[in-house]
């Protein structure tokens, strides 16, 4: 759907329903919002600002009647292309209020355009945090951490966002608002629901349909942010219970445009300590995680002696034998008495290249997280023609194969001429991956799609991963997700699609698209990675 309607009747109908101030088509502002963080670059017709769960349902109502795509947008951190598309852009950062704090029950309801950090900041004063901190975590806002099921650091203990959010608002593509919760399938509440909105009795049967494809399509891995989550539903479904929030997390604005979220807060961790350890051999990293993980960490980092070498080792303190940094936190517990057991345990099985270094004061904490934090700002700061795009950058796989899986993207780089920055929650087999290439020239370009295709085929069969573990299908791995599912389970998912936007008016391009990967990639010249 790209709709006939000429831009002025587009930007009138809009001017119309949500004030002139709350619109812009000028060619800057469509320019502005071609881009997010993804090395995509597609232009929108206008962009609407909302303000209001009016102003969305008013915007989606011309969008549907002169036939206009529609892409939500929060912050515009995406990092595979979810946030920019051909239609109408919906900037969300102006609905962004908090609207009731619940501390007897820790739910906090909010509305979507809310930045993470303003959540927190509100939430601290009442000694409480939302889990989930992606590495964005200053920029980016709950619709859009809600739309990729986003999770960071500390996932290894505290899940993705999906995990914590107990209900959502949201607005189906032809009007209807939906809350969006767990439904009992044998209630009244059901049936008021699929009498208003049919899809979701479709998407029910068409999930039971194709039960044992959808359970036998589960990938041995702990998260994911690489399509809809059917085995998840499945098993929620065989309990009787529809889980309605769960399937529009991380649905990339493909299904509905969420317009209020209630999130699940935790306490912060009254203490908290950071071990920081330099291996002196490779081998040792997957036993070393295999030990660590058993005292439950809050976060494990790793990165590998190559991406190590990216760095600026005197400034920052790194070892020059180190082969593997890992940075480790706990926040329950004796800390003392962990960290303790944990620095006797690593430093009598491994060979450290330095003596641990162990943290207790926030301060002091911070200092030990700068070399992983380092690492990505040095990377796409990297002077010279190659630069580190995302393209591979998120792949997840079964956490005890990280050490070999690292070694094959080592490898895989090599073979294709070059380096790559290689680093990532390894308590949860995500890792990031970070090559450098030219996609300007025209040899390194046919170097990235050979590197892309063996990476594809290697993460999905040999390593039973998936392409992403937070940052989305998008338009960059659209092409792959077939191949991750099964051409069955994919199907599923297109006819959920199907059943909740019939006429596709909902983010086309996203996450469901036969188009290659490079497609949609723009204005590269001019642009850095993010
Ligand atoms: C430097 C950097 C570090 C990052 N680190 C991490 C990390 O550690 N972990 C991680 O998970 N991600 C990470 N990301 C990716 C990104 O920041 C996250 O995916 C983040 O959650 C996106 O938030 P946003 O507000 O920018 O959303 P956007 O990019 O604007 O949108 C993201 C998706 O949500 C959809 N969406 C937005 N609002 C709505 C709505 N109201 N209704 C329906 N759909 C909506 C959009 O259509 C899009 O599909 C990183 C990105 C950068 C640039």
């Amino acid at each position: 759907m790209t709709g006939s309607t000429d831009d002025s009747t587009l930007r009138r109908s809009l001017e119309d329903a949500i004030g002139p101030e709350k619109v812009r088509t000028d060619d800057a502002s469509r320019r502005t919002y071609s881009t997010d963080a993804s090395p995509c670059a597609v232009e929108p017709r206008a962009v609407a600002f909302a303000e209001s769960e009016d102003d969305i349902r008013a915007v989606l109502r011309v969008c549907r009647t002169l036939e206009v795509p529609i892409t939500p947008r929060a912050s515009g951190t995406s990092l595979s292309g979810a946030a920019i598309g051909p239609g109408v852009v919906l900037d969300t950062t102006r609905f962004h209020r908090i609207l009731e704090f619940d501390a007897g029950r820790a739910l906090i309801r909010v509305e979507p355009g809310i930045l993470l950090t303003e959540l927190n900041v509100f939430l601290a004063d009442h000694g409480m945090r939302f889990a989930p901190d992606p590495g964005s975590q200053d920029l980016c806002r709950i619709g859009g951490m809600v739309g990729h099921n986003a999770s960071g650091y500390r996932s290894v203990k505290y899940g993705q966002t999906r995990d914590h959010v107990q209900g959502l608002k949201v607005l189906l593509a032809d009007g209807t608002s939906l809350d969006a919760h767990d439904v009992p399938l044998d209630g009244a509440e059901w049936r008021e629901l699929v009498g208003r909105a049919e899809g979701l009795e479709r998407v029910r049967r068409e999930m039971d349909a194709h039960r044992d494809a959808i359970l036998s399509s589960r990938r041995p891995i702990r998260k994911h942010s690489s399509g809809y989550e059917l085995v998840g539903l499945m098993e929620s479904l065989a309990r009787g219970v529809f889980p309605l929030a769960a399937l529009f997390v991380g649905s990339e604005g493909t299904l509905g445009l969420v317009t209020e979220v209630t999130l699940k807060v935790l306490p912060i961790p009254a203490s908290r300590v950071t071990l920081l350890l330099y291996l002196d051999r490779f081998p040792d990293l997957g036993p070393a995680v295999a030990d660590i993980m058993t005292w439950g960490p809050s976060a494990i980092e790793a990165v590998d002696g190559d991406s190590l070498a990216l760095l600026d080792r005197e400034a920052l303190g790194v070892p020059r034998e180190a082969k593997a940094m890992l940075l480790v936190e706990f926040d329950a517990g004796d800390i003392e008495a962990i960290a303790d057991a944990v620095v006797k345990r690593v430093a009598t099985a491994y060979p450290l290249s330095r003596a641990a270094e162990i943290a207790f004061d926030p301060v002091r904490q911070s200092a030990l997280w700068r070399v992983r934090r380092s690492l990505f700002p040095t990377i796409i700061q990297r002077p010279g023609p190659r630069k580190a795009w995302g393209f591979v950058e998120d792949p997840i796989v079964p956490r005890d194969r990280v050490p070999e899986f690292m070694e094959f993207l080592v490898d895989l780089a090599r073979r294709h001429g070059t380096v790559a920055g290689i680093y990532g929650h390894i308590g949860d087999g995500n890792t990031h991956y970070r090559p450098f290439f030219d996609p300007t020239d025209p040899q390194d370009f046919e170097r990235m799609q050979a590197l892309r295709e063996e990476f594809d085929r290697a993460l999905l069969e040999r390593f039973q991963g998936a392409p992403s573990g937070e940052h989305g299908i998008g338009r960059i791995r659209a092409e792959t997700l077939p191949r991750v599912w099964g051409a069955e389970v994919y199907g599923v998912m297109r006819r959920i699609k199907e059943a909740l936007d019939p006429r596709g008016l909902l983010n086309p391009g996203v996450m469901f698209s036969p188009d290659p990967w490079w497609t949609t990639w723009g204005g590269l010249e001019s642009r850095v990675p993010m």
